[in-house]
């Protein structure tokens, strides 16, 4: 589902601390309540039922246009619940990331109450509610498919792995629940009653930190490969372990993960690794076969993994130390609240095979320097656009990064504030100074990223001296050697 921008929301410090002892309250209510059950059976008969005072999920921490869209619907005479990632992080103390919210309006009816309302997805048709900047993401309840396959293929459709294609058949409650991903995601919290119902055991597994797929592993992974994608994303970002029923099926299942449409993979791609958990993800998603789905060719020129001791030699061990450092960049900026572009991490990612490419044309052409990058990217660009859909805006300041790598060497005359003044200078001088981080034996690539580091702090003045000082740079346009005349037959021979 889309990641759309973090709803501005403030918590205060007595807010989450009383959140805090909410919690602790449940969970050890909870752990003996549900210890009772069967710890593996993940749907129950009926829910477990939370009453205001048994859980912390207060209207305070829930943004006031969930609330709104949820009055609405109530009052309309429908069920709405807030669903999901909503509740599931209040319990844990976080602060939602969106709010989705479950209920019996069919989309159709939705929109009728919303003048703010959008429908999208085939695959998934459900409502978004636009308030500004926050979307508000409204599903109808989901129920079962039936097995022989005889509902109407335009809201039931299944490949022949087992793929939904279309899960557009409605549902009650308890069946919604049944179709949700994880235990921790079929939590539901009315604002009618105050009411959390679990119908699934996952305060248990939010109290245990454990992520369990709802229903036969198997199934619901081929129902939905990305599910695979999605507990690794879990276990990542709550700190939380998967259940040994749950991870293993996942390495023999990955090839499904071949039948995913590229538009879709951007999507898990952004939650993946522009979320501040790249390098975490990373090492997961290579654990369990998954990361050549994002980057077949990055994935080819790997070291093999040996899980005994991580990695073995053979493969390419400066590309993995670039991109990991790549990602712990990223990770690190956006846990400081900066500014990131996705751009960036997929030129660091694809910046290797790019530079591979440009060698073996270089091995059988004789042509430009340019000539060189622009026939790689004819051949790396689509090569990665099978696997993810990356959007054009993206393309080019990939493109711009890659082309600043070589302005960047030509600084002579008014070259070097020409590139000073690009557009993307920033992002093309960072990732010189990535390159320069991991290949530390290049004596050169270090010289030049500190000459650009000075340039940045010095005065025009002083710009000025240090362009004079450079030697001037071999000319970029290697023209193919002119072939020499032959010499006029010699008379003095004959
Ligand atoms: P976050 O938004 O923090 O990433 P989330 O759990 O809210 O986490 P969403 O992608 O917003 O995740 O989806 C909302 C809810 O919809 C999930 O909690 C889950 O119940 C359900 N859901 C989403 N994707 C799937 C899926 N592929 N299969 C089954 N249920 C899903
Ligand atoms: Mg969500």
């Amino acid at each position: 589902m889309p990641i759309q921008p973090p709803p501005t929301l403030i918590i205060r410090p007595a807010i989450i601390k009383r959140v805090i002892d909410l919690c602790k309250k449940v969970f050890t209510k909870n752990t003996s309540k549900n210890n009772q059950t069967s710890s593996h059976a993940t749907t129950l008969d009926q829910p477990i039922e939370l009453s205001r005072d048994q859980h912390p999920v207060s209207r305070q921490l829930i943004s006031q246009s969930a609330l709104k869209v949820l009055y609405r619907l109530n009052k309309s005479g429908f069920d709405a619940y807030l669903v999901g990632g909503g509740v599931r992080d209040i319990l844990l103390g976080l602060k939602p990331k969106d709010f989705d919210i479950a209920t019996n309006a069919t989309p159709d009816e939705i929109k009728g109450l919303f003048r703010n309302c959008r429908l999208i997805g085939r695959r998934f048709r459900l409502a978004h509610i636009v308030f500004g900047r926050e979307i508000i993401e409204v599903a109808t309840f989901r129920g079962h498919h039936d097995e022989q396959g005889t509902q109407d293929k335009k809201t039931s459709k299944q490949s022949e792995h087992g793929m939904l294609l279309r899960d557009n058949i409605y549902g009650s409650i308890e069946e919604d629940a049944q179709r949700r991903d994880f235990t921790i995601n079929a939590l539901y919290y009315s604002s009618k009653d105050f009411k959390v119902l679990d119908f699934a055991n996952g305060v248990s597994d939010v109290n245990n930190k454990i992520i369990r797929l709802i229903g036969d592993p198997e199934t619901r992974y081929r129902e939905d490969p990305v599910r695979m994608l999605r507990a690794i994303r879990f276990a990542t970002k709550l700190d939380m372990q998967m259940a040994p029923e749950t991870s293993k099926p996942i390495k023999d299942l990955s090839p499904l993960m071949a039948n995913i449409p590229a538009a879709r993979m951007f999507e898990e791609f952004l939650k993946m690794f522009i979320s501040g958990k790249a390098v975490a993800n990373y090492h997961q998603l290579r654990k369990y076969n998954l990361f050549g789905y994002f980057f077949p060719a990055v994935d080819q020129k790997l070291p093999t993994l040996n899980l005994a001791q991580k990695s073995e030699p053979g493969g390419d061990d400066l590309l993995e130390r670039f991109i990991i450092q790549a990602m712990t960049n990223t990770d690190k900026r956006i846990n400081n609240e900066q500014r990131v572009t996705p751009a960036f991490l997929f030129a660091a990612m694809l910046w290797y095979p790019l530079q591979n490419y440009i060698k073996q044309i270089n091995l059988h052409n004789q042509m430009s320097p340019q000539d060189a990058f622009f026939a790689a990217l004819s051949e790396v660009m689509p090569e990665q656009q099978r696997s993810i859909a990356i959007p054009k805006r993206f393309q080019g300041v990939m493109k711009d990064i890659w082309i600043l790598q070589e302005k960047l060497v030509r600084r002579e005359g008014k070259k070097a504030f020409k590139t000073f003044e690009h557009p993307k200078f920033r992002a093309g001088y960072d990732f010189l100074l990535l390159r320069s981080e991991i290949e530390t034996d290049n004596d050169q690539l270090a010289e030049l990223a500190k000459w650009w580091t000075d340039f940045q702090n010095v005065s025009q003045d002083a710009q000025l001296q240090m362009v004079r000082g450079i030697k001037s740079a071999p000319n970029s346009r290697r023209r193919t050697p002119r072939k020499r005349r032959k010499p006029a037959p010699s008379t003095a021979a004959k």
